[in-house]
């Protein structure tokens, strides 16, 4: 929140040291614990330069019942509360804040029912997507959303992200899977928030306020989740170019075509070149663009030829496709080992890696590739580029010197610009990763004064003691 009132709400929490002693009596056996090193190993997620606080206790949530006594508690004694699911946020959005308790739902991670007729299911916070997936398959039902993180994320931090994904360009985001969920809000009340049904318009969406409110609202401790039939198996294309403004155009062309591809994902020659390092995955280095494209509709054939016949017109060195399930699996493989090769990479080039995540309307992406390359040739650190690009959804990955302070106040200067760029193109700071800590100065930038205005207002009615996640999203509004 604002200057005006961040301090308000501290001071109205009242002080004195918490009897934890207390509240762990009140939950499941062992659910708490304040050994340093546990809470030390649970204070941080994936992202690099996010501050981290000192916890005072970490709740592994085993039911609902542990999460409210937990709220209560924190409620009473004006403690900070910092919701986490599986900590593979790259934001800092689930990072440990001084003195807060860690509020961990990952235990809690049960399907509680699937339901063909509703075409819904109805699972606990903590269950790994990849895992609901797996269980739905059998069922011939399918939840889409997939984020990179599919095998490592929880479905709550997908909901508080509001995560997308590979499939969105086709399928959208997790906001649009989301029909009902159950919160425990700052005070302990356990409320339910949308509606199990397709339809249903009574009250304020709730529900949809919730989803990518990144823990600054409430816990969400059930979600009933839309479904879809299991898709068929994608035919996938792949295309190579000279730069990525080739491949931007495709991307602009195919999609004002009216196709709707399953996935359409861009990486750079230099992604490429360190993919290769990382896992040996034979991509095609020389390159200056890559250009993966897959179609899992009914006319999957002519969509991948009508991608071949754009890519050619646009400039491509080569583009082909196949129907081949292992040739899809490999080259998706090699989309989601991006994360892990770009922390080889950092690793190996002084330990420094700001992530953006700007979303562009698409029609725009071969400007932002234009003036990203302005961006890149006035630079001294590397830019390297992985794109959701059917979405306009861009990860530029900023490699520096950690240990160089030049190095990184040019690295943060230039994740800045990216971010500003973004903006000017009638984008945003954050397609799908979130505002966590790690963007809050910028959050203020792309909100006007009647929109933060409402987001003021909102938090304050929600979490008067201002204990939700603080220090993160909502705290320069
Ligand atoms: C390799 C890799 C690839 C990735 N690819 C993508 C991608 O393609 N798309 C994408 O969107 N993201 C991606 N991410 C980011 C991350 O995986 C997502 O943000 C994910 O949704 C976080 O889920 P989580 O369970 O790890 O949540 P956490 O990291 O634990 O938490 C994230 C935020 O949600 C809040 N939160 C978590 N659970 C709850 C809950 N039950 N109730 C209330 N608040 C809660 C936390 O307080 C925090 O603010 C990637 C991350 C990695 C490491």
């Amino acid at each position: 929140m604002n200057s005006d009132s961040t301090p308000e709400n501290s001071a109205q929490r009242p002080q004195g040291a918490p009897d934890l002693e207390a509240l762990a009596e009140k939950l499941q056996p062992g659910a708490l614990t304040t050994d340093p090193s546990v809470i030390e190993a649970h204070s941080k997620d994936y992202s690099l330069y996010s501050p981290v606080g000192a916890a005072i206790a970490l709740v592994r949530a085993k039911c609902v019942e542990d999460v409210q006594e937990t709220m209560r508690f924190a409620h009473a004694h004006g403690i900070p509360v910092v919701p986490q699911g599986a900590r593979t946020g790259i934001s800092g959005g689930s990072n440990a804040v001084d003195g807060c308790i860690i509020l961990s739902v990952a235990k809690m991670n049960k399907i509680l029912e699937i339901n063909p007729t509703d075409t819904c299911v109805t699972v606990e916070p903590g269950i790994i997507n990849q895992d609901l997936k797996d269980a739905l398959r059998p069922h011939g039902l399918y939840y889409p959303p997939d984020p990179g993180s599919v095998r490592i994320s929880s479905i709550g931090g997908n909901i508080a992200t509001n995560a997308g994904g590979l499939c969105c360009v086709k399928y959208g985001v997790t906001r649009d899977f989301v029909r009902e969920i159950k919160v425990v809000l700052a005070d302990g009340t356990l409320t339910r928030l949308g509606r199990k049904t397709v339809k249903g318009v009574a009250g304020l969406d709730l529900c949809g306020l919730f989803v990518g409110s990144e823990g600054t609202l409430g816990i969400i401790v059930e979600a009933t989740l839309s479904l879809i039939p299991l898709p068929k198996a994608p035919v996938t294309a792949v295309a190579t170019f000279p730069d990525e403004t080739a491949a931007a155009m495709t991307v602009r062309q195919y999609m004002g075509e009216g196709r709707r591809p399953s996935l359409m994902e861009l990486m750079d020659g230099m992604t490429l070149k360190m993919l290769n390092a990382f896992g040996d995955f034979g991509l095609e280095e020389d390159a200056g663009a890559m250009l993966i494209m897959q179609s899992d509709s009914d006319t999957q054939v002519d969509d991948v030829r009508e991608f071949e016949r754009v890519a050619k017109e646009n400039g491509a060195l080569d583009a082909v496709h196949s129907d081949d399930p292992r040739d899809s699996e490999d080259l998706v493989a090699a989309r989601r080992s991006v994360q892990p090769a770009y922390e080889v990479y950092s690793r190996a080039h002084g330990g420094g890696q700001l992530l953006d995540d700007v979303c562009v309307p698409r029609s725009k992406l071969p400007e932002f590739f234009r003036l990203l390359d302005e961006l890149r040739a006035r630079t001294s650190v590397t830019v390297s580029m992985v794109a959701h690009a059917g979405d306009g959804n861009l990860h530029p990955a900023v490699f520096f010197d950690a240990s160089d302070a030049d190095s990184t106040a040019e690295a943060e200067k230039i994740f800045g610009e990216i971010m500003q760029l973004g903006l000017d193109l009638g984008g945003t700071i954050t397609g799908e990763h979130g505002v966590g800590s790690l963007k809050k100065e910028w959050l203020p930038k792309e909100l006007d004064e009647g929109s933060r205005r409402l987001h003021r207002s909102i938090k304050d009615a929600v979490d008067p003691l201002g204990i939700m996640n603080p220090e993160k999203m909502l705290d320069l509004i």
